[in-house]
Order: C-alpha cells, then structure tokens, then sequence
C-alpha cells in the first residue's frame, strides 16, 4: 500500500544496494592492513550501516552516537546535544563516522570536532547522502553514495516523525499529504 505523503523516488532499491557495494570496496581498499571503527550516527543511519559494514573486508568494530540537534523537524540549527555516547574511547583509532544524509552539514562538523578532540588516529566521514544546495559550513564526506537536490527524503532508515524508515528506497516526502 503506497502512502500519499510517499512522493518521487529518488534512489531505487538496486541502486541503493549497488552503491553501497560500490562504497565497501572502495573502504576496504583505503583501509587495507588496517582496523576500522565504524561510528553510526542513530537513528537514521542503521540500514546503510549494517549493510556497508558485510561489504567491508577489513578487520572493523561498531559504536553508536546519537544526536538531536535543536530547532525544527525539517532544519537543522547547528546546536548539537548528544543523546547517547560512544561505548568506549576512540584514541590512536581509525574511525569512520557513517551518516545517513548531509544537509547543512552542522551536525557533521559538530561530530568531526567533538570526535576529532578525543584523538583518533584517522577521522573520515561516509555519508549515503548529501544535499550540496544545502550546505551552510563546509565540510565533504571523503565517501558519498548520492547527491541530490534540495528535497526532504525518507526511506531506508530516513524518517518523517519517527515513519518511512522501512521503505526500501529514498523517496522525496509530500508535505502536508
Ligand atoms: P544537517 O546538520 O547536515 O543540517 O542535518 C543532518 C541531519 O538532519 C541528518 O542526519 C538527518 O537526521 C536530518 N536530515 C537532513 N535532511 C533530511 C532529509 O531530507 N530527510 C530526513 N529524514 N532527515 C534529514
């Protein structure tokens, strides 16, 4: 059953999982001879994450943060809280932080100083998507699976108040539907 509030889809199914099959080697052979501590970034990261990480071939662990930034559902302010934390310390690591989407880019420049600040050995950013119109500082994942334009998306993992998460594909939201 198709929902009204579900619009143009954007990233189909196949393409998602060729990316990201695209991105995994591309992260294995950067990362080659080395461990790799995946950060995912809850909750809109999760299904990116778990099936980048099967198509990363390096020995890697997993942590989780999860932020809120404060302002409204739909724009970011640039004021981060950090709702949970990581398990366990992060210096002399090589830590990818994997995150669903890239819009203003505040949040990720939030994460890449706060992380940045406990030492790690490496720091790099694997965001599925990113809106460049969007972007307010300047900072650019080292690995991207799509750009796309200035709409506000749902699906695998992406939501709208808390739905969407499951559909298979990214597809733009109908507002007000
Ligand atoms: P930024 O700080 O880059 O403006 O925003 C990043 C966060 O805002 C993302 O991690 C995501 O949680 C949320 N966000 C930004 N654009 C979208 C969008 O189009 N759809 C959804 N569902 N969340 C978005």
């Amino acid at each position: 059953m198709r929902d009204d509030a579900v619009g143009e889809i954007l990233v189909q199914p196949d393409d998602l999982s060729r990316r990201v099959r695209e991105l995994g080697a591309q992260i294995t052979e950067d990362y080659h001879g080395r461990d790799l501590l995946l950060v995912g970034v809850l909750k809109g990261a999760v299904f990116f994450l778990s099936d980048l990480m099967r198509h990363i071939d390096v020995p890697c662990e997993l942590d989780f943060m999860a932020v809120a930034s404060y302002g409204s559902t739909t724009d970011s302010s640039g004021v981060v809280r950090i709702l949970k934390d990581l398990d366990a310390p992060i210096d002399g690591r090589h830590v990818l932080i994997v995150e669903d989407i890239v819009d203003s880019g505040l949040t990720l420049q939030y994460l890449l100083r706060n992380l940045g600040a406990r030492d790690p050995k490496s720091i790099e950013v694997c965001a599925l998507l990113t809106k460049p119109e969007r972007r307010k500082v300047s900072v650019e994942p080292r690995y991207v699976g799509f750009e796309i334009p200035n709409r506000f998306v749902i699906g695998y993992g992406l939501d709208h108040g808390e739905r969407y998460r499951n559909l298979p594909y990214v597809a733009a939201l109908v507002e007000g539907a």
